[in-house]
């Protein structure tokens, strides 16, 4: 299994000298496919990543997690979508409203091609009881803990597993959709956990209940839930490359004072690509 990372921010694309090396794109991640691309949400990663896969006529099914801004502004860049002979599959749970509605933004006066334009075969394609498998991929999802609604994804395969979970508040200040003992079961002895962890412990007093979690609740998390890899992922947009890499570099220091299980820590970074065969990692930093 091969996951890319085409945006890794949260909020508002934050381009510039000091983001430059983690990338300033929101959130765009790739899961290959057999004969099919999987993609996790259309933030301003989807751009990039479209450009790649221009060359073939696979179909594409396009993930999800909630339709905020950083999740789906990339859609009308994506330029597979007006490709005459492209299958277009749009995928969503636990949402109160369908995936077609990110085709909404379209609309004038906010952008001036019209969605009669896309020339891709667009289809809304549910998924019936929080499970659907695409080829050797099975795809299950799980609600997160965010205002409106969001979507969590855990794909197994039988070359290892890997979970989608962005904009997800592990401890909210209302009761949770999902608790954490649900989210340890869920994610149990995943391969690869990527998950949003925008905050840091000591900004957790202005962004209590926003919808996202702290970077010391995702590794334990991960350590709880025994993910072999963990991925912190969504960043701040004003986080900057010097800051995500002490972050990195503490959070490798946490992980060795715990005693037992230790995940291997990563931070998201754009055009960084992992490939899992049989559960082993090969990690190729972009
Ligand atoms: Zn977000
Ligand atoms: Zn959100």
């Amino acid at each position: 299994m091969k996951i890319k990372l085409f945006g890794v921010r949260g909020s508002i694309a934050s381009p510039g000298t000091e983001t430059i090396g983690y990338g300033g794109n929101t959130a765009c991640v790739y899961v290959e496919g057999v004969e099919s691309h999987l993609i996790f949400d259309a933030g301003t990663g989807i751009r990039l990543l479209g450009e790649e896969i221009l060359q073939d006529t696979l179909p594409v099914y396009l993930f999800f997690s909630h339709y905020h801004w950083d999740h789906i502004q990339g859609f009308p860049f994506f330029k597979p979508a007006y490709q005459q002979d492209r299958k277009l599959y749009l995928l969503s749970d636990h949402l109160p409203e369908s995936p077609k509605s990110i085709l909404e933004q379209m609309a004038d006066p906010h952008f001036p091609v019209p969605v009669e334009n896309l020339k891709a075969e667009v289809r809304v394609l549910p998924i019936e009881q929080g499970r659907i498998d695409i080829g050797e991929l099975k795809v299950s999802t799980f609600a997160a803990n965010h205002p409106g609604g969001c979507c969590a994804y855990r794909i197994d395969s039988p070359h290892g597993s890997f979970a989608y979970v962005t904009d997800n508040e592990l401890f909210p200040p209302q009761q949770p959709t999902s608790t954490y003992e649900q989210w340890s079961a869920f994610l149990k002895d995943v391969d690869i956990l990527l998950h949003d962890a925008m905050y840091l412990q000591e900004e957790q007093e202005g962004i209590h209940g926003w919808g996202h979690s702290l970077i010391p609740q995702v590794l334990q998390l991960a350590v709880d839930a025994q993910a072999k890899h963990v991925i912190l992922f969504h960043h701040d947009p004003s986080r900057t490359d010097t800051q995500l890499d002490q972050i990195a570099q503490q959070s490798r220091e946490w992980m060795k004072e715990q005693e037992g299980f230790h995940s291997q820590v990563f931070l998201a970074r754009e055009g960084d690509c992992y490939e899992l065969d049989t559960g082993i990692l090969e990690y190729s930093p972009a």
